[in-house]
Formats: C-alpha cells, structure tokens, sequence
C-alpha cells in the first residue's frame, strides 16, 4: 500500500503543519503532550507525529505522509494495521455490546488457546495493560510465597508499577530518571538489580540471601533497552537457582510473547518459568495484559485463594475478540517462520547498509525484534546499550523519517517487524538507511 504523498527527502522537509499544530494544543492539556512519555520524540529532539491511520505495514500521520511502520504500536500489531480477521472480529463484537461485568465464553477461549500454547501456562487471569500483570504477578509471588524481596535487571521495563520502577529500561532510560519521584523508598527497597547477562552476579546475591526473594522477574529477550537477547545459559541458569532457592521465576513476555515463537521465548529457548506475563500481541491492538502459571500458584488468586487481583473492563470482550483473531492468525504454519526471514532479512540488510559508513555499530536481532546499536558492541546489558552514541541515533531517526521510515523515536526501544512488512518495506529501509551510512555522519549530529 503506498503512500499518498511519498517522503524523500530529509527532515525539513517532512511536512509537519497539522502534527505541530496538534501538538501545540496537546501540550496544553497533556502532560507532555503525549499519553505516554518515549511518544513525545524527546530523546531524539523534535515534535512527535501524530498519526491518523495505519494500514499493512503502513502508518499514516495528519499531514498525510507515509511511512513503513517499524513501531507497530511498540509490539502489539504482529500482523500490522487493520488486519482483516482482526477487523471482522471486533465489528462482530462491538455490535454485542463492549463489556458486560461478567464471564462470556471469549475469555474461557482465550485463556485455553495461551494455556495451550505457552508452556508455563496452566492458569491465567486477564488485565487491561502490562503494567498491571506485572505488579500482580510480583503480588501474587509474594503471596504464595510469604517473601517479600525480588530481584530485577538493568534496563528490564516491567511497566510503571511503583517496586518495578527501579533501574527500568524504555521510557525511564530515554529520559535518564534512575527512578521516579513518587515511588517512596518503602516500595523500592524490596527490589534488588542486577546488571542483564550476569549469572555469577545472580549467584552471589542468593548465596547470600536466596531465600528472601519471592520473585525473579526478566525480559527473557530484552526489548526495552533496544533488543538484547540473553547469553547462552543464562535462561538456564536462573531456571536453576530459583528452584534451587524456591524463589519464582518470572517471565516477563508482554512483549516477546507470540511475537518470538508461537510459545514466546520460553518455547524458543527451552526454558519454562514458574509465572509468565503477557500483553501487546495478546490484545490485538486493544488494551490487555495477563498473568498466569503453575495451576498451584495461581489457584492462590481471589476468589480461588486469598491474593485479591480485579479490573472491571478485565478479559473484556472487544480485547478478547482482537485478541483472539490475532493468534489465531498467527497459530497458522509457516508464520513465525516468516517472521524470522523478515528479521534476518532486515539484519543482513542493515548490515549490509551500515557496513559502507565509517561509523561503529552494532546489530541486535532475535526473530523480528530488531536494534541498531551506534556502539562498538556487543551489546549485552543496559551498560553497553547505553554507549551507544545517542547523537548518532538522532541523526539517524530523522534521516530514516525523511525518508519514509518510522522508528521508535528513541535508542533505546526494539524495532519490529510485522508478518506484511514486504520486500519492498524492507528495500526501501535499507536504501534509506545506506543513504545515511554513506555520507560518514560522524559529528554530524
Ligand atoms: C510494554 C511492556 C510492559 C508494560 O505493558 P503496558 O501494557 O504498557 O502496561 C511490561 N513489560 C514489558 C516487557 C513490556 O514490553
């Protein structure tokens, strides 16, 4: 699907008349302008675009420009904008009403279908955002096990609940907040962070004092300090000292869940946690999050136990039905196959691209998660993420805009792939890119 007026040139001269006229208003009503923080181009030094429509691989923003979408929603759209089976499936819906306060066969399909599919799975509860599956997990956790400690990792974003907002990646990383004010000492002082990819570091924590952690709760492939996919064994390893120390362990898949295999990383790489946390793809583009795990810990959520969890809109039917139709697109052969192709389509390329500029880089790619790293690399952790050259990166970002490429307005935030990105998308990227590369940058920014 093209575009109706195709973008080839550079930042000034992307027409953003109606973007920066919104935005003027936006600021005066919403902090920041935005609804969420890495939306309002800080890091990158600009005016963010607001967008009106997407279709396919397509994004389109109020000035009518258009551009390939590598943001999807920051993960949600596997199947791009306005998939057909997604569409349908909500206009059926939404004529049935959009939530009831009670249970509907939806949800009972919905929690089948990812029981079925994710291996640690056994029982879920829905949620409206990941944010909120997350926080209940860790509840939940410390509840089932009467700790109160956990341990997280740099540059790990767990959404904003107060205990996980320590030393988080995405936005917080963007903007440099070590913390947020307004997370009181008190709900922070339970989390402990180790650096990302540091088994022996994990080890000498527990040998210390293992037995007072709930939970360990990871990204099991980082997407939120760029992608950062974990070192051989580590999965592994933190599978085995959490059982030996009885502590959970936590995936955190909201992102990586059916976008990395069907299963998400924990099918991947052959590791099963006790506790996953899904969203993003889950909801097909609608608000939704979800937690679940081994039938005993979660038979320990209200009302079957004594761990209170709620949301009135939770495994509401509009989300359910996106949600539904979105995996069971994905459920067909061949399409997490696809996915991987498009991504080692894409690293090839880039490389191929930044190989004929001057400027160190380092590619970051597992299935259709997908970094640009200006660093020397590797890049293994928040430490090594953050030497990225972030003045590079915005140069970058407004090049690849100019030319028609929409990347996460920040360093720090995975790029993704869809199943309709076409060879043509991808062309088209590594063009724009190559273009950059080849007028040696350096100092440019
Ligand atoms: C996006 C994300 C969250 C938060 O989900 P929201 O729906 O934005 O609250 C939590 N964990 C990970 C790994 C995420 O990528």
């Amino acid at each position: 699907m093209q575009g109706s007026s195709e973008n080839t040139n550079a930042r000034a001269t992307v027409a953003m008349d109606r973007s920066a006229r919104l935005m003027q208003r936006a600021m005066h009503r919403l902090p920041g302008g935005v609804n969420s923080p890495v939306r309002a181009f800080r890091s990158v030094g600009g005016e963010p675009l607001f967008m009106r429509r997407g279709d396919g691989s397509r994004i389109f923003d109020a000035d009518g420009n258009s551009y390939v979408d590598y943001v999807m929603s920051y993960g949600p759209l596997v199947l791009g904008h306005i998939h057909p089976d997604v569409v349908t499936a909500l206009e059926e819906m939404v004529r049935s009403g959009t939530t009831f306060g009670a249970p509907t066969e939806l949800e009972v399909e919905m929690a089948e279908l990812v029981c079925e599919v994710v291996p640690s799975l056994e029982m879920v509860r829905m949620t409206n955002s990941g944010t909120e599956a997350t926080m209940s997990a860790i509840r939940v956790a410390r509840g089932y096990t009467g700790r109160e400690a956990i341990l997280k990792f740099d540059g790990n974003y767990h959404g904003h609940g107060d205990a996980l907002l320590v030393s988080a990646g995405s936005g917080v990383a963007t903007l440099g907040l070590p913390d947020s004010p307004g997370v009181t000492r008190g709900a922070a002082k339970d989390t402990a962070v180790l650096p990302y990819n540091d088994l022996d570091a994990v080890r000498e924590l527990f040998e210390e004092r293992g037995e007072e952690f709930a939970a360990v709760i990871l990204e099991p492939v980082c997407g939120n300090m760029g992608c950062v996919p974990p070192a051989e064994g580590y999965l592994e390893g933190l599978r085995e000292i959490t059982r030996q120390y009885g502590t959970v362990l936590i995936f955190d898949e909201v992102m990586t869940g059916f976008r990395l295999a069907w299963g998400g990383a924990q099918e991947r790489y052959g590791v099963v946690p006790d506790m996953t946390c899904l969203g993003k793809i889950i909801g097909g583009g609608l608000p939704v999050g979800a937690f679940g795990g081994r039938r005993e810990i979660m038979e320990q959520v209200a009302p079957s136990g004594p761990i209170y969890q709620a949301g009135t809109l939770s495994g509401n039917p509009l989300a359910m039905a996106a949600g539904l139709a979105t995996l069971r697109a994905a459920g067909e052969p061949g399409f997490y196959g696809r996915l991987e192709e498009l991504g080692e389509r894409w690293r090839r390329g880039m490389d191929e691209a930044a190989s004929e500029g001057d400027l160190p880089y380092t590619i970051n790619q597992v299935g259709s998660m997908v970094s640009i790293f200006f660093t020397e690399g590797p890049v293994t952790d928040f430490g090594s993420a953050a030497s990225s050259d972030t003045k590079a990166f915005k140069d970058f970002f407004w090049h690849m805009l100019g030319h028609g490429i929409y990347l996460a307005p920040s360093q720090y935030e995975a790029g993704f792939i869809s199943s309709v990105h076409s060879e043509a998308d991808l062309e088209k990227t590594f063009e724009a890119a190559r273009g950059w590369f080849a007028t040696a940058p350096i100092g440019r920014g």
